[in-house]
This record gives C-alpha cells, structure tokens and sequence, in this order.
C-alpha cells in the first residue's frame, strides 16, 4: 500500500497546520511525529489529564511543533487548516475515574473544535472508537452496525458520549457542511502505553516482566482485536488525506480476533516469563466480542494493518523492557 504522503498528488501535509488535540497522549504522540516527519506545522493541545511531557520530549523543541496546555471542553483559538481530535481520556481505568472530564472533553471539545473548523473552513477528523459498538451482538462489526450500549452502565460516559460526538460531527457536517471525517478506533497499543492506565495489553506486559500473576477478568473468553499504533496513525493520515466523500466513519482496526486468556499467553511467552494467569471478576459492561469489519477502510483509504500481532507486542515489550531498565 502506497503512503499517503508519496502520491502523485505530492505531499499533503507539507507545510501544512495542523491541530492534534491529545498530543502528548499515546496516539498522540505518535500522530505529531508522524506529521512533523511530513513536513506539517503540527500545534499540539493537551491538558495532560492522560497524557505526559514525556511523551512529547522527543518532539519538544523541534522545529514547526508547538505544545499548548489547554482544556478542549473550553473553547480555543488556534489557527489550522487540519484539525486532528485525540483528546479524550481512552482506558476504561481513567475514564471512570474521571467520568464527568470524559463527557466534557468528548461532547464539549467536539463543539469547540467543530466550531474552530467551522470558522476556519478546516479539515476536522474525529478520534471515534469501537466503544460505540457497545458490547456488540454483530460480528465481526461493520459500520452500518448501530450498536448495543447500556446508556447508563459504567462505560457511559465514554461509549455515549463518543456516541453523541459522531452524531455532532455528522450534523456540522450537514447543516453547515464543514468537512468533519470520523475513524472508530479498535484498541489500540504499542510503546508510550502508560504502564498503570489498565488497558489489557500494558497490564499484562508489566505483570510478565515483572514475573507477577496475569490477572486475567472473567475467564478470559472475550476477545478483542488489537491493533499497532504505527497502523493507526498510517489509517488517520489516509483519512485526514483522502477526498471529503470518504469521510466516514470508517473503522481503523486490526481483524486478527484474540481472546483474552490467550493474549496472556502470548504476552508470557514473548517476554520469557514463568507468570501464572489469575482470573479475576469480570468487570461491568465488559464486551463479550469484538472485531472490526474493515472493507471501508481497504475500500475508500487503501488501508489494512501492516503489523502483526506477535510483531507489534514484540515491538512494545521491547519498549516497556527499556522504559523499566529490565532489559535482559
Ligand atoms: N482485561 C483483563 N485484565 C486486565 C485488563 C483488562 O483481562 O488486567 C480485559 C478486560 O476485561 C477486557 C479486555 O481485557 O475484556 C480489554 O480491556 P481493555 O481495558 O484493554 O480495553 P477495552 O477493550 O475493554 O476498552
């Protein structure tokens, strides 16, 4: 598959501004650089709720990026031809910690940041995510799937108002026809996880190097699809690049379904570990399946994950390893 930014129709992000909206976050993070390597002028948002400085040093001081520490549920002025929206507390842990700065960030920063767009005549892409699926009773999921959520259950304040985000992207988009795009996002990993957010992929890593128990929810039936970070950025930047007609929402996931009890599995063997799995409760709302359909993306963007599973929890092991100084 070609890169977005090699075709004949040159580079489209050079020179270009652009706006990243959780830019010191994990995605984020990975977006800017991406971007910065394509020659755009990126200006990133964060109000460090998830995200970290650290995350960003790299990019910190290099020339064309900007980090601003702003809150996206209060309106901001920043001046952009492509607007990027990442901002959104992602682990299930951090967003029923801070439920009511989740619904904030996602339905309040999708109006400031549709309305900037809307008086800038911007590009605006929306972060979605499989979220919106709920606990899905289709599978694998397409987009022309309508979900299965409890609006009032404990992963509310994320899946709903996602939810909510989607439907204000695809108004702006109808009444005052400003070119809002939406990716729904399946679970995403890769290095700058942060090793306490409690998403599944960093928990059992940390857990393996550190030869402490698995602590595998429920009996580890229920399956995710986890996809690199690498493979997401490459899917947003076809996104924000494509023409308007492919505006979404399109799902950006990896289809090589795991369950979870395997995923540990694989997770002790590519570290080398002796840890045991230990099952645990099931949490509330948990999704039983989930996989993504992913014909629209291979369709309108040219895209397909390029990095597989064992490939990209290689490549994350290898990163926590560094970051703990467990190397072996
Ligand atoms: N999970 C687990 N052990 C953990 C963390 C998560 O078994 O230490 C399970 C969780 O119950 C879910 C799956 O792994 O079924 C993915 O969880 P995660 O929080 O990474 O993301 P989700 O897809 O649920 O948003």
């Amino acid at each position: 598959m070609t890169d977005p930014s090699s075709t004949s129709a040159g580079n489209p992000f050079d020179g270009r501004r652009v706006l990243v909206t959780g830019a010191a976050g994990f995605i984020g993070s990975h977006l800017c650089a991406a971007l910065l390597a394509r020659g755009a002028r990126v200006i990133g948002v964060d109000n460090f709720l998830s995200g970290t400085r650290d995350n960003v040093a790299a990019l910190t001081g290099a020339a064309g990026f900007e980090l601003l520490e702003r809150d996206i549920a209060e309106p901001l002025d920043v001046e952009a031809g492509l607007i990027i929206n990442l901002a959104c507390p992602a682990s299930p842990v951090d967003y029923q910690r801070h439920p009511v700065e989740t619904i904030k960030a996602s339905v309040l920063g999708a109006m400031n940041l549709l309305e900037l767009a809307r008086r800038q005549g911007a590009v605006i892409v929306q972060a979605s995510t499989s979220e919106i699926y709920g606990d899905p009773r289709e599978h694998p999921q397409h987009e022309s799937y309508w979900g299965h959520v409890n609006p009032v259950g404990a992963r509310a304040c994320y899946n709903e108002s996602k939810r909510c985000a989607e439907t204000m992207f695809a108004t702006w988009r109808s009444q005052y026809g400003i070119d809002a795009r939406i990716a729904r996002l399946f679970n995403v990993y890769g290095p700058r996880m942060r090793a306490n957010d409690g998403r599944v992929v960093s928990n059992f890593i940390v857990q393996a190097l550190h030869g402490q128990d698995i602590t595998v929810y429920g009996d580890g039936s229920q399956t995710r699809s986890f996809c690199f970070v690498d493979d997401i950025v490459d899917g947003l930047l076809r996104l924000a690049a494509a023409g308007s007609d492919a505006w979404g929402p399109v799902n950006l996931g990896n289809p090589q379904e795991i369950t979870v009890a395997a995923l540990a599995r694989r997770i002790v063997a590519l570290c080398g570990s002796r840890s045991a799995l230990r099952f645990m409760p099931l949490p509330a709302d948990d999704p039983v399946r989930r996989c993504p359909n992913i014909a629209v993306a291979r369709a309108t963007l040219a895209w397909q994950p390029q990095i597989d599973l064992d490939q990209g929890l290689s490549a994350t092991i290898a990163w926590f390893q560094q970051q703990a100084g467990t190397a072996r």
